[in-house]
């Protein structure tokens, strides 16, 4: 069962919108696909975990803090006797371990996934501790990438290697027992102590004005859509849309890009490039969203 799914973070949902939009600083573009790269493994590692048949519960994504440290969990099963932690890794080409050191061929040090385990492990468990749950804890390193070799791998049971994640689910569905509400209130505990604003996100910098306006296609990520009755079509690729999903979620990528600007009829319209007629973007916004202020100074959040 699932009780929190994975989304993008603010900052790569950011940056994605941006790079369709303008062209992204050298630095900014770098960030964008090291975080894109992270969230498609995590992404695919989730769909693995989605076919799990044993009982269990599974977390995504948390975001946690004790005693001032802030730590993050990519994914995290509840099960009947234990939790199971993954950091999951989406790295691509050769690597070795050296000494308690992880590099990458021919010989660029990459911080060791390991001790990034091993730090949140005692943190993790005193943590829940402290909430009464007093529960083993088992931590992975999930490499995911089909493309990911590990020279002089030794044994090493926190290690999960692309060729092993099958047989490791294999292993946890011949588990046979059933969780109680013991299990469920800690779920229910992580989730509640999950913080919802990242310290780690950095914000990319741009103006309004350096920005194209337009829809993008949810397919292909270009500006190359028409829009006909209640649908929205790309002519480059065979993406259609319902016009009243494409409204919203450009407002909703426009108060992510301008918090502090007011979401307004005409602001849309500009937005989206004039595309869409104004009676649309009234509805939708009607709609969907909450409407604050009185006639012509009227907004809505
Ligand atoms: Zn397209």
């Amino acid at each position: 069962m699932i009780f929190k799914e994975r989304k993008m973070s603010d900052e790569l949902q950011m940056l994605q919108a941006l790079d369709r939009r303008m062209a992204l600083s050298p630095k900014d573009h770098k960030n964008y696909q090291h975080l894109l790269k992270g969230f498609r493994g995590e992404a695919q590692f989730d769909q693995l975990l989605a076919n799990l048949s044993c009982a269990h519960i599974q977390i995504h994504d948390l975001l946690l803090e004790h005693n001032g440290t802030v730590f993050q969990i990519d994914s995290l099963l509840i099960m009947k006797e234990k939790i199971i932690v993954y950091e999951v890794k989406n790295y691509q080409g050769e690597f070795f371990f050296e000494q308690e050191r992880f590099f990458k061929i021919p010989r660029q040090e990459i911080m060791n996934p390991l001790h990034q385990i091993g730090r949140t492990a005692p943190i993790l468990t005193q943590l829940l501790r402290k909430h009464g749950f007093n529960i083993p804890i088992q931590f992975h390193v999930v490499f995911v990438n089909p493309e990911f070799t590990l020279f002089h791998a030794q044994q090493n049971t926190r290690v999960i290697l692309p060729t092993q994640i099958n047989d490791h689910l294999r292993k946890l569905n011949s588990i046979n027992t059933q969780l109680n509400q013991t299990h469920k209130h800690l779920a229910e505990k992580l989730i509640k102590l999950h913080l919802n604003d990242s310290p780690y996100q950095n914000r990319p910098v741009y103006e309004y004005d350096e920005i194209r306006k337009g829809v993008v296609c949810g397919g292909c990520g270009l500006m190359a859509v028409e829009v006909k009755g209640r649908k929205v079509y790309c002519k480059r690729c065979n993406w259609v849309e319902h016009l009243d999903t494409v409204i919203v979620k450009l407002v909703m990528e426009y108060k992510l890009l301008f918090p502090n600007k007011k979401v307004t009829v005409s602001a849309i319209d500009e937005w989206c490039g004039s595309l869409i007629s104004l009676k649309s973007i009234s509805r939708i916004l009607g709609q969907y969203f909450t409407r604050k202020g009185s006639l012509r100074w009227s907004y809505y959040e």
